[in-house]
């Protein structure tokens, strides 16, 4: 292979090295440029000699500044250039180049589970959910034995799932913070893909009651004795004293997993559009190809759901914040601007009351991988979000049911910005350079890497290679198109993720943003 090298902008003064093997001393491309050290894979060259103080530039974006003389060819570090300054949230063009909308795509479908409220499944899963850890367990211990004693009858339903958490009670309940644990964990138990209103285990005396959880809705009590009459949502409490010793507390939770399990077992895959899809685009273990290769194509068909009428939900505040000023003009008003400047600054001052700032961001992973800091690592982060306006914003545990490209605000945390957005989301796609084999048993998790090296390593567990891209062998508009083409398959059911292949599903994880008592 030539030595290759990718420049994204053209006013770019830095490009990344694309051999798998990285350069060696004294490579020379083609155009005479000269390497003077070793550089990695991923990671970027000078296309200049820079003087100290001189601005670095990648995405046509500042990137920091060269903390030293750098000469041409040389390799910029994390530890050569110094972060900027984060954009200042009171100096943003407000919805000052709202992208035009593009042709809607008319007659893409996919078969999906149709529910009475109106929400489309992907998947028919059996879901108990529960209002504290303290029952995970027995939970667990049920789920055990409906899979092995009630599922193989019942041929239509995937899956059953247990919705555990750590979260629930020793916890400063009436925080300002704790309605974003709880608003999630409420809206995940009434997730698309269990077709119908929850079964809730509850310990009794914990702080986050069944009512809390669930506001508004007539909560049934369940024992062993009561008949299950209709489909509200139903509490088994282990603290009731009709239920007599664990046997009686697990076979209220089976009786009432039989019932659905038979409900569920009679809902048909349907024809729906590809306006029912609601999906969730989170990145985890970036490199410096994300930004070129995984993101762009994702953002690609993000801009394809859009255009079918869908909703598409990126997220990642602290991997938005530095790009926040390429993002305010996008958004379809100046009301929707200011929305994602609160949330901007409710993150700054969250992050500002632990004594971190968006420094804490990139892992050792992202540096390994190229990325120098959180503004390099934002600049990729957000081509995610492709080219379309952005139409709404969520605060933290809001559900997401408007069509369009929305920015739901979530942690940059693989496992909170999930568990956030299943709030909302009935598909889930992940982009990865450094490699993780995440997963979700609720949504399929569909996985995108942006390097062929990690595609071809990890072939059982990536899902799209999206680092043809850089060699010249697939464009961001193929990979996008097969994303989306992707994304309708497995939503039918026809493909399956990896993910789902092998089970690999990680625990829910609310955000606590709340005290801890
Ligand atoms: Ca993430």
């Amino acid at each position: 292979m030539d030595p290759l090298r990718i420049q994204v902008h053209p006013s770019d003064n830095v490009a990344i090295v694309v051999n798998p093997e990285g350069l060696p001393t004294g490579t020379t491309f083609a155009d005479g440029l000269r390497l003077v050290e070793h550089i990695p894979q991923s990671h970027k060259v000078a296309l200049k000699r820079f003087a100290a103080g001189e601005p670095i530039v990648r995405y046509g974006q500042i990137i920091g500044q060269a903390n030293r003389e750098i000469p041409q060819g040389s390799w910029i570090r994390e530890d050569t250039l110094e972060l900027p300054m984060a954009p200042a949230l009171d100096q943003l063009a407000l919805a000052t180049a709202v992208p035009h909308h593009h042709p809607s795509l008319e007659g893409y479908t996919f078969d999906g589970y149709r529910n009475a409220d109106g929400s489309v499944g992907t998947k028919n899963i059996l879901g108990i959910t529960t209002t504290v850890q303290c029952v995970a367990p027995t939970v667990d211990y049920a789920v055990r034995r409906i899979k092995a004693e009630l599922l193989p009858r019942f041929t239509n339903v995937d899956d059953v799932v247990s919705i555990t958490h750590t979260y629930g009670c020793g916890v400063a309940i009436d925080a300002p913070g704790a309605t974003i644990p709880i608003r999630t964990l409420g809206h995940i138990s009434h997730h698309a893909n269990f077709g119908a209103s929850p079964l809730v285990v509850s310990l009794g005396c914990e702080k986050l009651q069944p009512a809390r959880m669930l506001p508004g809705e007539n909560l049934q009590r369940l024992t062993n004795k009561l008949p299950i009459l209709n489909d509200d949502p139903y509490v088994v409490r282990l603290q009731d004293e009709d239920l007599r010793g664990f046997g009686e507390i697990i076979s209220a939770i089976m009786r009432y997993a039989e019932k659905r399990l038979v409900e569920l077992n009679r809902r048909q895959r349907t024809s729906c559009p590809a306006s029912e899809l609601n999906v969730g685009l989170q990145c985890g273990g970036s490199d410096a190809f994300s930004g070129v290769t995984c993101n762009p194509a994702v953002g690609y068909a993000s801009d394809l759901l859009v255009r079918a009428g869908a909703s598409v939900m990126f997220s990642e505040v602290t991997e938005v914040r530095d790009a926040v000023h390429l993002l305010t003009p996008r958004c379809s008003s100046e009301n929707v601007a200011r929305d994602l400047i609160r949330e901007m600054r409710w993150y700054d001052e969250y992050l500002a009351r632990g004594g971190a700032d968006r420094s804490a961001n990139p892992t050792p992973g992202n540096k390994r991988g190229g990325l120098s800091n959180v503004v390099e690592k934002a600049l990729g982060s957000v081509a995610k979000a492709g080219t379309s306006a952005i139409a709404h914003v969520a605060s933290h545990g809001d559900k997401v049911t408007a069509k369009g490209l929305t920015f739901a605000a979530t942690p940059a945390s693989d496992f909170i910005c999930g568990t956030q957005q299943l709030a909302s989301m009935n598909m889930h796609v992940f982009t990865t350079g450094e490699g993780t084999p995440y997963g979700l048993a609720l949504v399929p998790v569909i996985k995108v890497s942006s390097r062929t090296a990690l595609a071809e390593r990890w072939r059982d567990l990536i899902d799209l290679d999206a680092g043809r891209i850089a060699t010249g062998h697939a464009t961001i508009e193929s990979v996008g198109w097969e994303l989306f083409h992707l994304l309708l398959d497995v939503a039918s059911g026809r493909k399956k993720t990896w993910a789902d292949h092998w089970g690999l599903h990680n625990a829910l994880a609310p955000f606590n943003p709340g005290p801890v008592t």
